[in-house]
């Protein structure tokens, strides 16, 4: 069982991780992709998730895994049909996740209108970093998310750019799917993903909040 480290001591164990796509619009842009009228989500298994340390193993299958930095929600109250403004009461904590996506695995599945899970859930493709207490994260809705390879900047981008905001993000997916502590929400990705290679060390941070080291196998 995957288990996420909140900054009080309690530990929750994860459920599912709830991930939303096309959340920034240069993203949308560098992909090439529509902006979507409702939210793209998909689900990541929690047996994809990596922690602290660890190494991410791309499937022999692929042969382009990007890195996505994205802000995590941590659930902490279990809720449907959570309205908006009731939305944060919702959020035990936060961190810093990658969506690793198999990008020419992905392009090949959405051609065919097919679903996205081996490109998205295979085991690693959700390194997570322990979270901080949602008390002490003042305005999560302008925090600075920054990944680097090998020591070099790929993204930089601010939670401030977001199309959904959080409130919004946790209400919508609270009507599709019932919310339950140790869930977790993947927010979407700022512009600047790109391939990462055998070898690597990629370090995804939220200064103030969360960093999170991982290299690939
Ligand atoms: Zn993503």
């Amino acid at each position: 069982m995957k288990t996420a480290h909140l900054s009080t001591g309690r530990d929750f164990p994860i459920g599912k991780v709830l991930c939303l796509g096309r959340n920034y619009a240069e993203h949308i842009r560098e992909l090439g992709n529509e902006t979507p009228e409702a939210p793209v989500i998909f689900i990541k298994p929690a047996s994809s998730i990596i922690g602290e340390g660890e190494a991410i193993v791309i499937p022999p299958y692929s042969n382009d895994c990007h890195h996505e930095a994205e802000l995590a929600l941590l659930i902490g109250r279990r809720g449907k049909d959570i309205p908006a403004d009731r939305a944060m009461e919702h959020i035990a904590g936060y961190g810093v996740g990658i969506d690793l996506t198999l990008r020419d695995i992905q392009g090949e599945l959405k051609k065919k209108g097919l679903p996205w899970e081996i490109a998205k859930g295979f085991d690693t493709a959700c390194p997570l970093s322990a979270f901080v207490e949602a008390s002490r994260v003042a305005n999560p809705q302008n925090l600075r998310i920054l990944l680097t390879v090998n020591g070099r900047k790929r993204q930089d981008g601010t939670t401030s750019m977001m199309i959904h905001r959080i409130p919004a993000i946790v209400s919508h997916m609270s009507t599709r799917f019932t919310l339950e502590p140790g869930d977790v929400i993947l927010t979407g990705t700022p512009a600047g993903v790109s391939r990462i290679v055998s070898g690597d060390r990629v370090v995804a941070e939220i200064p103030g909040v969360a960093t999170l080291r991982v290299s690939v196998s």
